[in-house]
């Protein structure tokens, strides 16, 4: 869109108040086709595909704030692909290059920044063990890169390298189409693209009960009254479990609290993501100049999005330790949320054993940088009542047959979003 001179000097008078909506305020019909409940990036994402992609119009997203409110508007934004497990590797290397093209196809400025994301190693068992994943990563197609001292150093001089640190960096793996986004802008992009296409966007629409019938699904309770549907998709983030729990089923989900802050903006010295698994700290610097820090879980389960002071600490501390420089820097804000923490590190993205009913799930610690492809994969599973390749490891099942997919210890840990 372009705007002349006059036209910016008038919106900018009028208080954005000529500024057209981004997408209608609707308010609930008796009944749609697909019902989404939940209005991050997942939900927004899955109602945009399942309209563009399968066809289906007469769709609704329910959320119970403002969309964008939950985790998509608090994370911390790393976007890589660089799995150990082939499932999850296929998974997020899609997801990866959606992101690539997802700024046109929206036509929405999401920001992606390709600035690479590096992984430290700070063992021999460590280095060990990101080769496999390297190794891994290379026979699926994903790019990846390992670094020596030397490579690190020059590559990220704010980093203190030094022999006698408590844990010396002895190397890395880089993969350098990984990087940061915009979170609001990805809620804001799909919504905006998704209302063009017809789908009913509904704020302040808490979802209270999910109606079955004979083991089907007939509709949803909110707030704003029982709407009826033929099929629902869950895709809640931090509430899963509490989701789910309205139509009967269980989930071997833990709800745990992540925190994450920001210091004041200073010079740009930091153009990488820089994660460490050892230290369980990762830190990039935002386009402003902030520091964005976060680490691990807090370590109970809680939906409460408060998060301890001592955590705060660790993390601070861990990253001081890796950069001196930042020692003196002050805090800006800080904030937490509720992840959903399945046993195996891996999502969910299945039928529920409910007809018509479907899960987007159990992110743990890494869920933005799939947006797209979960979005992409739940409303394939929706349209079709079955999984798409991409998806069928990330079934509910797996966790009563033992086919588990541990990304725990290589690819989905503390300090490696
Ligand atoms: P959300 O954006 O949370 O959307 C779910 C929506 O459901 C919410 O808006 C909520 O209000 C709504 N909802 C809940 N219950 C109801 C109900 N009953 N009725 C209606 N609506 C309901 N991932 C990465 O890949 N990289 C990172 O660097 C990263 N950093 C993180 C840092 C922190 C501090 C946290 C907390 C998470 C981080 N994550 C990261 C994980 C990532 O944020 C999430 O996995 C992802 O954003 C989930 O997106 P979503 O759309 O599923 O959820």
């Amino acid at each position: 869109m372009r705007y002349s001179f006059f036209s910016l000097a008038r919106n900018a008078l009028a208080g954005h108040s000529l500024w057209p909506p981004a997408w209608r305020p609707a308010k609930p019909k008796t009944g749609y086709d697909v019902i989404i409940i939940g209005g991050g990036g997942h939900g927004l994402g899955a109602a945009y595909y399942l309209a563009k992609r399968h066809g289906i119009k007469n769709i609704a997203v329910l959320e119970r704030g403002w969309i964008g409110g939950g985790n998509t508007a608090r994370n911390t934004t790393i976007v890589r692909s660089n799995y150990f497990l082939t499932p999850n590797s296929n998974f997020y290397e899609h997801s990866l290059r959606l992101w690539e093209g997802l700024t046109e196809e929206l036509n929405f400025n999401l920001m992606f920044s390709q600035r690479g994301v590096v992984n430290l190693c700070h063992s021999q068992a460590e280095i060990e063990s990101f080769v496999r994943r390297y190794n891994s990563n290379r026979q699926n197609g994903v790019d990846g890169e390992l670094l020596n001292r030397d490579a690190v150093r020059r590559m990220i001089p704010a980093l203190d390298m030094s022999e006698d640190h408590r844990f010396p960096v002895l190397g890395a793996v880089i993969q350098r189409r990984g990087g940061t986004a915009r979170h609001d802008a990805v809620a804001w992009g799909y919504a905006r693209a998704a209302d063009a296409l017809g789908v009913d966007i509904i704020q302040n629409c808490e979802v209270t009960g999910i109606r079955t019938q004979a083991g089907a699904i007939t509709g949803v309770e909110t707030t704003q009254g029982d709407i009826s549907a033929e099929k629902v998709g869950i895709a809640v983030a931090g509430h899963t479990s509490q989701l789910a729990a309205m139509a009967g089923v269980t989930l071997p989900i833990e709800t745990h609290l992540l925190q994450a802050m920001v210091s004041e903006p200073v010079k740009p010295f930091l153009n990488s993501v820089v994660s460490s698994g050892t230290h369980h700290v990762y830190v990039s610097q935002t386009d402003k100049g902030e520091l964005v820090i976060g680490g691990g879980l807090d370590g109970y389960n809680s939906y409460s999005r408060r998060g301890m002071y001592s955590r705060i600490e660790d993390i601070t501390a861990a990253a001081a330790e890796l950069f001196p420089r930042i020692r003196s820097l002050r805090l800006m804000r800080k904030w937490s949320g509720a992840v959903d923490m399945t046993m195996d590190g891996s999502p969910i993205i299945a039928k529920l054993p409910i007809d018509g009913l479907y899960l987007d799930g159990g992110w743990c610690y890494g869920g933005f940088k799939a947006t797209p492809a979960a979005a992409w994969c739940l409303a394939h599973t929706i349209a079709n009542d079955a999984p798409h390749d991409l998806n069928r490891a990330f079934s509910l099942e797996r966790f009563r047959t033992g086919h588990l997919l541990n990304e725990r210890g290589q690819g989905n840990r503390p300090g490696l979003h």
